[in-house]
């Protein structure tokens, strides 16, 4: 018997944070049945240079007032709290350090981070750190995503999890885009992060 407590990582620029994030990591958190899912926003992730991502301190605290509902979810700064970029295969080493060898790690992704996996920092050793689970996301091609995973399997022996979430074709770039344009973000996110971009006049422009 396997007797590791297991726990799910988020990772994400939560810019901001949304219900697509928050239902993938309750689905997967009962599916695997973890103890916990702990959100991690990004630092800087050196793949989003192509925007200004928005202060750590507002992506921090709307992550904090998504979760504080949910009694098995919690908040890292892990990744805010350093200097320069952040890649998740130091993140990882850092929890395994943290947590010791009794705790077993899954790291939750949508479908559409997975086909870029391959570039991360350090990827053989990231796969040897945790597991990895896919959630199905809309608006991404199935077979593009088998094919990857059929690959990981060849080239590194990892089997990649895969879960399919209810249908949430909700983005922060679509959100972003709707708060610039003056259009309704409600039912997309939790009330409080809504409320909180509108007091702080977060994506505006
Ligand atoms: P952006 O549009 O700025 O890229 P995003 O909505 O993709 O934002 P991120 O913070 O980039 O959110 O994503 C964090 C993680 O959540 C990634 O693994 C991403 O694949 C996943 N994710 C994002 N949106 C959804 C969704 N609607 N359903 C399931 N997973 C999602
Ligand atoms: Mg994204």
């Amino acid at each position: 018997m396997d007797n590791h407590i297991k726990v799910g990582i988020m990772g994400g620029t939560f810019d901001p944070i949304h219900y697509g994030h928050l239902v993938t990591a309750e689905a997967v958190r009962y599916k695997f049945n973890l103890a916990k899912v702990i959100f991690v926003p990004s630092g800087n992730p050196p793949h989003k240079e192509a925007r200004v991502i928005t202060e750590k301190k507002h992506r921090y605290l709307m992550t904090i007032l998504a979760t504080v509902t949910n009694p098995n979810f919690e908040v890292s700064a892990i990744e805010l709290n350093k200097e320069g970029y952040t890649y998740t295969v130091d993140t990882m080493k850092e929890f395994k350090t943290i947590y010791g060898e009794n705790f077993e790690f899954y790291f939750i992704t949508g479908a559409d981070a997975i086909l870029e996996i391959l570039k991360w920092k350090d990827i053989d050793t990231l796969l040897n750190l945790c597991n990895f689970v896919a959630a199905t996301r809309p608006g991404f091609n199935t077979k593009d995503l088998a094919d990857k995973l059929e690959y990981i399997k060849k080239t590194y022996d990892k089997d990649i999890f895969r879960v399919e979430v209810p249908s949430l074709a909700i983005s922060s770039t679509d959100i972003r885009q709707r708060v610039a344009h003056g259009e309704p973000i409600k039912y997309l996110l939790p009330e409080a992060v809504e409320r909180y971009i509108q007091k702080n006049h977060l994506y505006q422009e």
